[in-house]
């Protein structure tokens, strides 16, 4: 399901456009393995990001290049009409963000090592690939674009449609405002309904464009793709709880709520209490007895604090969060403190000195967060954006990040370029791959609803059925108009919005 293209014999363009947080070698907060349910609600799937080629186990390179390989020289879906050499393609696939789903709940990538090492079958363990990257250089590189590969194991199971969603979910944490898919054959149903589906515009067509194996004798037309990164993923992100406790706060719908969504928040207020503040203690929305934290930086500090009590691992730091507390994504916030914390740095160094080759097994550990932080990842301590706190939070979250990141961009601009990456350890594993195991390159039909929601969190997602309750009467408008804007926001405001929502809210 090709969603292109860049040149691969192009040299690696860089992100230089708007403000960095990314690349230059290690991963920004809430980009971490990711666990979703494929198509049939049961299997465990894990969607791995890597920041690096070297990070990425020979064998399973080796793997998905040859299905490169094979979706090319089947001439229907990828313009290049040679396959690529390994070495072009780690560049052109991993050189600046690639990620690979693997079956099972996968914690880092040391466990992909682990797999690679234990000659596991990636045929069957490796679903898919894409990778991220600027579709533009320079000024423009805050566009992104990206490619995806499904792989033989993969067929009708909803991998693509969910390699599809973590490339929305990711793209915008990695700074990118704006998604372009160059080149998508207009005969490849399959993935024009994906991107159909994830809220792409069609916003070009180049006539004849393909000249392709199956259509032999004909010109095929191909669609440009284009996505703002920011648009009507309200009710995915964390900013639905924003919305949800201004419904509650102030009986009216935020502006410019459209029917749907006047709708969504009219069902979720059956579900989530709104208490208010008392002398010092601020008001809490609340999901059925959980406090709902819809502010990145409270859900880390929550997770370190509960993390720091006794260094548990991902599973168990989770559980006990989700105990008291509600957001979305409790795992990947837990699995970026473990990784950030440096007990359990210190401790996980210590152990991959006596792990040192060779390594009969990897042991299953639970016991402190060993078993989230990889050696392979760098552990730079804390994002910057944590480094520095003063906890005098205005209630109105989104205003006041706004606020804090437009005084505070250059002072994150400066600790990010402080922020070098660390050298990657090389990583080759030299595993032979038997091609024999890689013959039918399949195509992804079929796009039900997706589980991804239920399955990247923790915990039961609440539903919120697009439905009327019918004793609930719209709420009357009864405030005062907001007051409206002045101007426009600039461009610069605007990606800074987009970057504070992505989890890039610098504070002081
Ligand atoms: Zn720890």
């Amino acid at each position: 399901m090709p969603a292109m293209l860049d040149d691969p014999a192009a040299p690696i363009l860089f992100r230089q456009s708007g403000e960095v947080p990314y690349p230059h070698g290690h991963l920004p907060p809430g980009i971490a393995p990711r666990q979703v349910t494929l198509r049939d609600r049961v299997t465990i799937a894990t969607i791995v990001p890597f920041s690096s080629p070297n990070q990425v186990p020979f064998t399973l390179m080796a793997y998905l290049c040859d299905q490169l390989g094979r979706e090319i020289e089947k001439g229907d879906t990828y313009p290049m009409i040679d396959a690529l050499s390994l070495e072009a393609f780690q560049h052109y696939w991993f050189g600046v963000f690639g990620a690979v789903m693997v079956l099972g709940d996968v914690h880092d990538i040391e466990e992909i090592h682990h797999m690679s090492q234990m000659g596991r079958d990636w045929e069957k363990e490796c679903l898919g690939s894409f990778y991220i990257k600027p579709n533009y250089p320079g000024r423009s590189s805050h566009v992104c674009t990206g490619a995806f590969l499904t792989t033989d194991g993969a067929r009708n199971r909803g991998v693509g449609r969910l390699m599809g969603e973590t490339y929305l979910e990711w793209a915008p944490k990695l700074g990118y405002t704006y998604s372009v898919f160059n080149l998508v054959y207009e005969t490849n149903v399959a993935s024009c309904r994906i991107w159909d589906a994830l809220g792409f515009k069609r916003i070009g067509r180049v006539k004849g464009c393909g000249n392709l194996k199956s259509y032999a004798g004909e010109l095929v037309d191909a669609l440009i793709y284009g996505r703002d990164l920011a648009q009507d993923d309200d009710f995915v992100s964390e900013e639905r709880f924003d919305k949800i406790r201004y419904y509650l706060k102030n009986g009216k719908y935020p502006n410019g709520a459209d029917r749907a969504e006047k709708s969504r928040l009219r069902s979720a207020a059956t579900h989530y209490k709104l208490i208010p503040g008392q002398g010092e203690l601020p008001e809490k929305l609340v999901l059925k007895g959980k406090e709902v934290i819809s502010d990145p930086q409270r859900q880390y500090e929550i997770a370190r604090g509960i993390h720091h009590k006794n260094h548990g691992g991902i599973n168990k730091t989770t559980a006990a969060i989700a105990e008291q507390y509600h957001w979305v994504r409790i795992k990947e916030t837990v699995s970026q403190v473990i990784r950030n914390c440096p007990e359990c740095s210190e401790m996980n160094k210590g152990l991959n000195a006596m792990r040192v080759q060779p390594r009969p097994s990897l042991p299953n550990i639970s016991i402190n967060g060993m078993d989230m932080a990889s050696p392979l990842a760098p552990t730079p301590g804390p994002p910057p954006q944590y480094q520095q706190h003063q906890n005098n939070r205005s209630p109105s979250p989104s205003d006041q990040l706004q606020m804090e990141a437009a005084q505070h961009s250059a002072q994150l601009m400066n600790s990010i370029s402080h922020h070098h990456p660390q050298p990657q350890p090389f990583n080759s594993y030299e595993m032979p791959v038997d091609p024999a195991l890689m013959d039918g390159v399949v195509n992804l039909r079929d796009l039900p609803p997706s589980p991804f929601l239920a399955a990247s969190a923790n915990l039961p997602i609440p539903q919120l059925p697009d439905l009327d309750p019918p004793d609930l009467p719209p709420p009357v408008e009864r405030m005062e108009p907001e007051p409206q804007e002045e101007r426009a926001p600039t461009a610069r405001e605007e990606l800074r919005r987009r970057l504070t929502r992505a989890g890039y809210a610098n504070r002081k």
